[in-house]
């Protein structure tokens, strides 16, 4: 690239991002004296536990310039790459050192023309200690362009190339940070304790950026969402209703339309290939034994899609600069856990040197990983400490239990054999001797990626209530999707677009709310009273946070199992016959020896006589036992 033709380049861009007068001023100050034209990450802090910091510098043939820093003593040294417009500046930064602002100098032939500052700042008090999540919360992940619209002004954004349009499943439809926070009473209500919110940065392509996985700067939330300190707002008004927040990251892929694609900094920056080669999306060829070459570069190296460029971990460039740039989001906003994006997709050694540097600067943070496989050994591989044998450890603590989704959806829909029905469940949990920590899986019914559990359960009230109750009972970290609780449906086959519905009443135009239980058809009241309670129920008892599981082989499709501790036990009966059952206990006699009597949470009924327990059709019981 030439001058004439970056000059141009970064023109554009700016003209994208700024109106009227100042683009007259930009562009003369980009073609007469500055070199830099961006520097990532756009700041760092004083005090991290690691001392090393590595900033990207793009600018026009910067490579040709002699750099030094304001404080020579931190520069250890200037890598560059193939591509002379970027330097990479290696920091050592002494845990001593006070916040300054240093400057980046750029000298051509002795004389200085450029100094470009940078900025180390304070650390906020107590960023190192963060709650994380655990068995003791559940999340709600909600998708931000389909929540909630609480500024109806970003809507569409001149800089931005994809314009609102609310009729487009597929489109933007407007909803955006504010309308979380204008929300977040409601959430804290319905009883669940932690957000998990789709990609918030920005996704500058021509469509399908609703989503947010096509990310298009790493720095910067979406204009249309709000910008970084509206979100460092969410956070902090979330944490004071003592909500968490989940920020959910992409190290696998970018956007097509990301600024480097432009004029990569490196020609294996990204995986290219002389014509376009898609992943072939089957991550069980990493453990496979006798998988095929071929088909683990395809895995590996394969574009997502076409508009996702598939980026290259293993450049020490593109491992540093994404390890950076996660700690830098959790330093810069005070979030309290990561969502990892298409786990296996990432090189995974690069994947388990980013989990470990996080939590060597954050021992209390939790990362959870993606890790969509259909079986259960294959899905175990990915969280830290299993037992592997090639001894992989992702150093993933936290990873999402898809055969257990797979069996839920299919479960309550089934007749009884030996292995299906209700026992489908029970042959789930059954295998979790392979997995380093059960109790660290993601148990969900559904999320933004496939059928709604709704539409799973052929609009089975009965058997919603039950699938929530087995969720939020079980051993592992509940997930529930924004709108189940308003009874939300959408098939994964139609179109993912169509699947991500607008909350009823997240629109200042809508005609009813979701949000208010005047605005709630009757039988979303029914679900959503039932959920609210069982969250709030379930928010202070710990025996189903830390108590032990104890389950009895299913019998005639009802599954009995028990969580208990010390101090309590609590029994969940689970009907899954089309008829009223009578259950004689004397088979759990190990558990429920001493207690005489229970009440039953769900419908609030004391029962004076454990012998025999009469459970309805299609439903579920959780019983506190009493002595
Ligand atoms: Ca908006």
């Amino acid at each position: 690239m030439n001058r004439l033709k970056f000059v141009k380049s970064m023109r554009q861009k700016i003209v994208f991002k700024s109106i009227s007068v100042l683009i007259l001023f930009l562009e003369i100050s980009i073609s007469n004296a500055q070199v830099i034209s961006k520097a990532e990450p756009p700041n760092w802090w004083t005090g991290m536990e690691n001392p090393q910091l590595q900033i990207m510098l793009y600018g026009y043939n910067i490579a040709a310039y002699e750099l030094s820093l304001s404080n020579d003593k931190l520069l250890q040294s200037v890598q560059k790459t193939e591509n002379p417009n970027y330097l990479f500046l290696n920091l050592e930064i002494p845990k001593n050192i006070s916040p300054q602002t240093i400057s980046i100098q750029v000298k051509e032939n002795g004389e200085l023309i450029e100094s470009f500052p940078y900025e180390l700042k304070e650390r906020t008090k107590n960023r190192t200690q963060h709650l994380g999540f655990d068995q003791s919360d559940v999340i709600y992940l909600l998708m931000p362009d389909r929540f909630a619209n609480g500024d109806i002004s970003n809507d569409t954004m001149d800089e931005l190339l994809e314009k609102a349009d609310r009729t487009n499943p597929d489109g933007r439809h407007g909803g955006d940070i504010q309308g979380i926070i204008n929300h977040l009473d409601y959430l804290d209500k319905l009883g669940v304790t932690t957000l998990w919110i789709n990609p918030l940065l920005e996704n500058n392509q021509q469509k399908y950026t609703y989503h947010g996985y096509a990310i298009t700067d790493f720095y910067n939330i979406d204009a249309r969402f709000g910008n970084n300190a509206k979100y460092v707002e969410l956070v902090n008004k979330a944490h004071q209703k003592d909500l968490k927040v989940v920020m959910d990251m992409v190290l696998n892929h970018c956007g097509i339309n990301h600024w480097w694609m432009d004029d990569l900094p490196s020609e294996d920056w990204i995986h290219q290939f002389d014509e376009y080669t898609q992943s072939n999306f089957r991550s069980t060829v990493l453990t496979d034994p006798y998988a095929s070459s071929e088909d683990i570069m395809r895995q590996q190296k394969g574009w997502f899609n076409r508009n996702m460029p598939d980026l290259n971990q293993q450049n020490p460039l593109v491992a540093t600069y994404f390890i950076q740039n996660s700690i830098w989001w959790i330093e810069y906003a005070g979030i309290d856990g990561i969502r990892l994006d298409t786990q296996p997709y990432a090189d995974k050694d690069m994947i388990a040197r980013w989990a470990q540097e996080i939590r060597n600067q954050y021992p209390d943070f939790t990362i959870l990983g993606e890790s969509w496989l259909q079986k259960i050994p294959i899905t175990a591989y990915w969280q830290e400490n299993s037992k592997n044998f090639d001894g992989y450890s992702s150093n993933i603590p936290v990873i999402t239990d898809f055969p257990m989704h797979y069996a839920i959806t299919q479960t309550f829909n089934e007749e009884q054999t030996w292995t299906d029905g209700i026992a489908k469940l029970y042959y789930i949990l059954a295998q979790d001797f392979v997995y380093n920590n059960p109790a660290n899986t993601l148990v969900f019914l559904d999320n933004h990626d496939v059928t709604r559990i709704f539409s799973s359960l052929n609009q089975s009230m009965e058997k919603l209530k039950m699938a929530l109750a087995f969720q939020l009972t079980t051993r592992g970290i509940p997930s529930i999707l924004y709108g189940t609780e308003l009874l939300m449906e959408g098939y994964e086959h139609e179109a993912h677009g169509k699947m991500r519905k607008d909350f009823t009443g997240g629109w200042p135009d809508d005609e009813k709310n979701g949000f208010t239980a005047k605005g709630r058809t009757d039988a979303q009241n029914e679900i959503y009273n039932y959920l609210q309670h069982l969250l709030n129920w379930r928010k202070s008892k710990e025996v189903i946070h830390t108590g032990k599981l104890t389950h009895f082989v299913p019998e005639n499709n009802v599954y009995v199992y028990f969580r208990h501790d010390a101090d309590e036990t609590v029994m969940i009966i689970l009907n899954n016959n089309e008829n009223y059952q009578t259950i004689q206990t004397e088979r759990f006699k190990e558990i429920m020896q001493g207690y005489r009597t229970g009440k039953e949470i769900i419908s609030q009924t004391e029962i004076n006589n454990l012998n025999k327990i009469h459970i309805p059709k299609k439903s579920a019981m959780i019983i506190e036992l009493k002595q």
